[in-house]
């Protein structure tokens, strides 16, 4: 059995979803095992341009099954208004092409909803959430006050179930908050609604994937988000709400036992970073609005200016010690055309000291960024297809930041389109 991470090693954004569509040919079966409708995959191929949430980005693929795995924050509302999109589109999706975790929990209106009023509770202090209610998920399923997606098929338990949350939830509505209540009509209706849509792919994707795994299949774990966005491992709290390691693929998909051994790293050749929190190599002003604008860096999800800066080698350094990255794809290169000199951030100088670690989350607001200049390429390489034919300017970017991160980079990404790379060659 073949299994493999694809995983971000950044703040996410990294083109992860570009890399799981271009890859996920060589894989019988590809697994989202974390996250929710919070952060969306940029894919862009025959079928057209996309931005998937929660679907798998193998489901342009009618040879691969894609599962979503208990991890997930499973917004049946989100994914029904997705897999309608892309079958407009031509995609095909049954239930014999995605399969739903029967143990993933249900993303319900309130955790939106929640989300919302913290935000708005916290005004200029806040976290900079996408609102789309998973940190109120997160902290409900570790309190044990969500419902399992399989408690659909248990009527009259789930109806209990929900009566229950209800009470329990209008109190923090109502008494924390100050909003209106929600009714049990309301979230019946709902669940009568989108639970019906999504009830046909549910199973117990556990049994899938073994079955899958004896008969020798390949697996191809999806991330969401990067390593510097980890609920444990980031800059907390200005991280995600869920575990975006490949440490955690086997847990969140049903496959507890299923080691990825190989763990493909997605890095951005410059540094972007959506909503709040320390960004140690920030840039500003018109040198950022040049690469934001080169670069197309605005969120897939909420439209936002994504934060820029230079790659930063002591964050994605970190971000491939803690994936544990057997390789990496260098994505957007072609993005950095334009800069006669390319900034690269090689360390930090934190307390009037240098360091090349990346700092305690609470520490990170005082470290500086160390900026070296290297020779750029000035021209457009989108259109290259071998690492012959890269300007050796660009030969040289990539080797160096390979050599710093002391990991072998493998793919270079010079555009979107699933086409779009070349194989790095030594
Ligand atoms: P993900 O969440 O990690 O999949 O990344 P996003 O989809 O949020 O952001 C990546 C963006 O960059 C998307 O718009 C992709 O289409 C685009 N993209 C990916 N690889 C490349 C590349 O090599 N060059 C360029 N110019 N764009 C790319």
């Amino acid at each position: 059995m073949k299994t493999c991470a694809i995983v971000g090693v950044n703040w996410g954004d990294e083109g992860k979803g570009r890399m799981v569509d271009l890859l996920s040919e060589r894989y019988d079966v590809v697994i989202r095992y974390q996250g929710g409708g919070n952060a969306g995959h940029t894919v862009v191929n025959q079928y057209g341009k996309f931005a998937l949430h929660l679907l798998p980005a193998g489901i342009f693929r009618p040879t691969a099954v894609n599962v979503l795995g208990n991890g997930v924050a499973l917004d049946p509302e989100n994914l029904w208004t997705e897999i309608e999109d892309v079958r407009s589109k031509g995609v095909q999706v049954s239930p014999e092409n995605l399969k739903i975790s029967d143990r993933a929990s249900l993303l319900l209106p309130w955790h939106r909803e929640l989300d919302g009023l913290e935000e708005e509770r916290l005004r200029d202090r806040k976290y900079g959430s996408t609102k789309q209610g998973i940190a109120p998920f997160y902290s409900d399923k570790y309190q044990k006050k969500t419902v399992l997606a399989g408690e659909l098929f248990y009527p009259d338990r789930l109806r209990e179930h929900l009566e229950e949350l209800l009470e329990w939830k209008n109190l923090t509505l109502t008494r924390v908050y100050g909003a209106a209540p929600c009714s049990m009509e309301e979230l019946i209706a709902w669940i009568a609604d989108y639970g019906e849509k999504i009830k046909p792919f549910l199973c117990d994707t556990g049994t899938f994937l073994r079955s899958a795994a004896q008969a020798g299949k390949s697996l191809l774990f999806e991330a969401q988000l990067g390593a510097l966005r980890d609920l444990d491992y980031g800059i907390w709290p200005y991280t995600t709400s869920s575990n975006t390691l490949a440490a955690y693929a086997p847990v969140g998909s049903g496959l507890p036992t299923a080691k990825p051994d190989q763990v493909i790293g997605v890095v951005k050749a410059y540094s972007t970073c959506v909503g709040e929190g320390p960004f140690v190599c920030e840039m500003f002003g018109k040198e950022a609005t040049r690469l934001r604008e080169a670069g197309g860096e605005y969120g897939a999800k909420t439209g936002r200016p994504r934060r820029v800066g230079p790659i930063d080698l002591v964050a994605t350094r970190y971000g491939v010690r803690v994936q544990g990255t057997t390789e990496l794809a260098l994505t957007k290169l072609d993005v950095l055309g334009y800069m006669e000199q390319i900034p690269v951030c090689t360390h930090y100088e934190l307390g009037g000291k240098p360091t090349e670690e990346f700092p305690f989350p609470a520490a990170l607001d005082q470290a500086k960024p160390v900026i070296e200049m290297l020779e750029g390429w000035q021209c457009d390489i989108s259109g290259i297809r071998s690492w012959k034919d890269l300007p050796e300017a660009a030969r040289s970017y990539v080797d160096y930041v390979e050599e710093k991160l002391a990991c072998p980079i493998r793919y270079v990404s010079v555009g979107p389109d699933r086409d779009a790379y070349v194989i790095h060659q030594r």
